[in-house]
């Protein structure tokens, strides 16, 4: 049996519970989606005729929350770091903020993607400088829309695929 722990992070708004929703229930809400504390889904994916199970984890960004956080990324085996490609700010925080909070918190060994999520809409960061900027932080790097749920599924199954082949 293959379980693995998953936690979504980044900046408020970016679209993590909208990820996530699509990712285990394929579906997607307009309205912000409000998650109070820490929720988590559990999805199951056949990989080299193996069922793996990811338990991913979301939490609302907020500061008032923050006393979750080391209980947040106990035991995690991968990290998806998400900013939302229409907001420059929240890519930027990837180094400023979440960065670090990882480095400090999670497993030294964790396996690390980052989504530039809403990707049906017009971009500000530029998909390479994302690109390049993954690669110097060892991270797999995809450009997804939970909304269209472009590169979504790709995007997890690689995490997944990553941990199943350590
Ligand atoms: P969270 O705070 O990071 O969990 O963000 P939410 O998942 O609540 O999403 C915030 C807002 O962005 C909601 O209004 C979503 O409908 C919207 N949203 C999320 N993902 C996408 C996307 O891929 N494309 C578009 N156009 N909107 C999205
Ligand atoms: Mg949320």
């Amino acid at each position: 049996d293959h379980l693995f722990k998953l936690v979504i992070i980044g900046n408020s708004g970016v679209g993590k519970s909208s990820l996530l929703l699509r990712f285990s229930d394929d579906q997607f809400n307009e309205s912000y989606l409000t998650t109070i504390g820490v929720d988590f889904r559990f999805r199951t994916l056949p990989i080299d005729q193996k069922q793996v199970k990811l338990q991913i984890w979301d939490t609302a960004g907020q500061e008032r929350f923050r006393t979750i956080t080391s209980a947040y990324y106990k035991g995690a085996d991968g990290i998806v770091m998400v900013y939302d490609v229409t907001s420059e700010n929240s890519f930027q925080d990837i180094d400023k903020f979440w960065i670090s909070e990882v480095e400090s918190y999670a497993e030294k060994n964790v396996e690390l993607l980052l989504i530039g999520n809403k990707s049906d809409l017009e971009k500000q960061v530029s998909t390479q400088t994302a690109q390049e900027y993954a690669k110097s932080k060892n991270m797999e790097f995809f450009e997804c829309s939970a909304k269209t749920s472009d590169s979504v599924q790709q995007a997890f199954l690689t995490l997944a695929r990553k941990l199943m082949n350590k």
